[in-house]
């Protein structure tokens, strides 16, 4: 799959689809660029209509004889795939940062050796979870026996922020459950997670994982496919919006991870001073391109200043920079619109009363912006209202705690939240009070395998990981037993 394009002026390493086991060139080739100095990384060949068929028959044929190996192989596949990310870590995380723009190395540990490794650990965990049957009544007269069986071929469609975590995350457990996949990458970041299909290929049979590529148009084909039996979608809340709506037409089963605007409430008496790393990192994880990162902050008004100057001091000692460098901790933002909106977003928050307390300034020539403090933010601004998604962080003043919750339940979104403070009973109260799929108390962005992981409200439907993650890539089918006629037994 890796070779040289040669058709380019300047020789980039190609990478193609891989349909059934096997790489395919296609007629055109789509030029991938590092977002901090937009030089080229690679080129990735753009699939057709044709393509995704041929992608979906495959997944379709590889079905009934994937579906029909035991447990064990597939729990064995899983645990070598898990392998092959530890053994490629390196290569594949390097190709991350180069094409995605995380810090290889920093990143206050949210860097591309971490997605790598928490590939690895994704896949792992996956391989040792259990599919097992359930005994749900037993009479004298009536057994009714749970089982789990496979759905039948996956579709996956990834974003840009965590290409290829996110995409294990939808592979693994698809695979582990006996379905076959067809994945999509983001146009914007396809490279690493086309290697990383191609490298899966050694523990797995021909047609169990394929790789298609394109944007929207190939996206929109997947959901309505009839022969794709759910689709395991990770985006923005807009897309995920139109994936549902084009699924119902064939009752897809359906996993929408969508948007966030994490609110973190900071209480009255928090030591501020020893959570700055933890609020620092949790809202800047990747330049802030991460769904559960905190997005806005309330602070009391009566720590409101100490708060932001603390946070500023933090935030203008982290060097942003090229993620190939090893002291880089903030790196670029993946790509033009998504620098214009977060650009747009401080502007018209500037316009309407905001001030930046630090950073917004422009390193390099692509899209690295230093991570921005912004005070005096208010609920109305749409960098409050709306989630950013980039290094921008609004930070909005309270009097009443009652009144901080109201304004962070107030969007559509209902990803994460989390409360700081030094009163494990306040922090409950307040806790129990949040509209979000994880409450976090004294950390944020932190993912377990073994933990769901989901959205409430516009942010999305159904949970990843652990036991439910793993179920919801199956169908519960019961077998209901009749032992002896009814009223003749015991
Ligand atoms: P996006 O919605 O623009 O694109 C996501 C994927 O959908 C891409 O592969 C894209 O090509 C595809 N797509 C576009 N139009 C489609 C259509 N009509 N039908 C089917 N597929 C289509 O999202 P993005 O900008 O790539 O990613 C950022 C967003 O993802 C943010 O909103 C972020 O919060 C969200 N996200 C959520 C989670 C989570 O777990 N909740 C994780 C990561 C990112």
């Amino acid at each position: 799959m890796l070779g040289l394009f040669k058709s380019a002026k300047t020789a980039q390493p190609q990478y193609d689809l891989l349909i059934n086991g096997e790489t395919r060139a296609t007629k055109s080739y789509d030029l991938i660029c590092s977002p901090f100095d937009l030089s080229p990384v690679g080129q990735m060949a753009v699939a057709s209509m044709g393509d995704l068929n041929d992608a979906v028959a495959a997944a379709k044929d590889a079905f009934p004889g994937w579906a029909a190996t035991s447990d064990e192989d597939r729990q064995a596949a899983c645990g070598q795939i898990a392998k092959i990310f530890e053994d490629n870590l390196p290569d594949l995380s390097e190709l991350i940062t180069k094409e995605q723009g995380k810090p290889a190395a920093g990143g206050g540990g949210f860097n591309s050796q971490f997605e790598v490794g928490g590939c690895a650990a994704w896949a792992g965990a996956t391989a040792s979870l259990a599919i097992e049957d359930k005994v749900l009544v037993e009479t004298p007269e009536v057994r009714a026996i749970q089982t789990s069986v496979p759905l039948g071929v996956v579709g996956s469609i990834t974003p840009w922020n965590w290409p290829v975590l996110i995409a294990v995350w939808h592979m693994l457990p698809a695979i582990r459950a006996g379905n076959t996949v067809v994945i999509k990458p983001s146009p914007l970041t396809p490279l690493a997670t086309a290697r990383a299909v191609e490298l899966m290929q050694q523990a797995l049979p021909p047609g169990v994982v394929n790789l298609v590529t394109g944007g929207g148009e190939i996206g929109a084909a997947m959901a309505q496919h009839p022969d794709i039996a759910k689709i395991m979608f990770t985006g923005s809340t807009a897309t995920g919006q139109k994936v549902m709506q084009a699924a119902s037409a064939t009752v897809k089963r359906l996993t929408l991870e969508l948007g966030g605007n994490d609110a973190a409430i900071i209480l009255p008496g928090a030591p501020v001073e020893h959570m700055l790393p933890g609020l620092f990192f949790g809202s800047f994880v990747n330049a802030g391109q991460t769904c559960g990162a905190i997005k806005r902050i309330y602070a009391p008004d009566n720590m409101y200043d100490s708060v932001v100057e603390a946070l500023a001091g933090f935030a203008a000692q982290q060097k942003t920079g090229d993620g190939l460098d090893p002291d880089t901790m903030i790196g670029p933002l993946q790509n033009k619109a998504q620098w214009t909106k977060v650009k747009t977003m401080v502007a018209d928050a500037i316009a309407a009363g905001a001030r930046i307390a630090t950073g917004h300034e422009q390193v390099g020539k692509g899209y690295a912006l230093t991570p921005a403090i912004i005070a005096d933010a208010t609920q109305d601004m749409a960098l409050v209202a709306d989630e950013q998604f980039g290094p921008a962080l609004p930070i909005v003043k309270y009097s009443t705690v009652e009144d901080a919750i109201a304004m962070a339940n107030g969007t559509e979104y209902g990803l994460c939240a989390s409360v700081w403070g030094a009163d494990k009973d306040e922090i409950d109260a307040v806790a129990a009070k949040l509209e979000a799929g994880t409450v976090y108390e004294n950390t944020h962005a932190e993912l377990h395998p073994m933990v769901p992981f989901g959205g409430h409200k516009s942010s999305g439907l159904g949970v990843q990981f652990g036991q439910e993650g793993l179920a919801s890539f199956t169908n519960t089918k019961v077998i209901y037993e009749r032992l002896a006629p009814p009223g003749t037994a015991g």
